[in-house]
């Protein structure tokens, strides 16, 4: 994990964002201030990506957002628990 990962994971366990399931690997994540963000979850190659449609997320930064999609993925899915990498719409 890159330091900036690292940072978000921090962030992301500190906020407590709440995570809930659209369906289709589609995830909302409810922020401790009310700010809601979709994240979707793809597998390309066997890798998984997060896409965030927040601000940081759609300027190909790591958020906070998309690990508490991916704790919530990877309990649906069975999804290993490996981080998944960030990309761009
Ligand atoms: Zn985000």
């Amino acid at each position: 994990m890159t330091k900036r990962m690292e940072n978000a994971v921090r962030k992301a366990r500190q906020a407590k964002c709440h995570a809930r399931s659209l369906g289709g690997r589609r995830y909302e994540v409810t922020t401790p201030r009310g700010h809601r963000y979709t994240i979707r979850m793809e597998m390309r190659d066997g890798q998984r990506y997060a896409i965030c449609n927040c601000a940081a997320g759609t300027a190909n930064q790591p958020c906070y957002h998309i690990i508490g999609a991916a704790l919530l993925d990877t309990a649906i899915t069975g999804c290993p628990t490996r981080h998944p990498l960030q990309r761009t719409l």
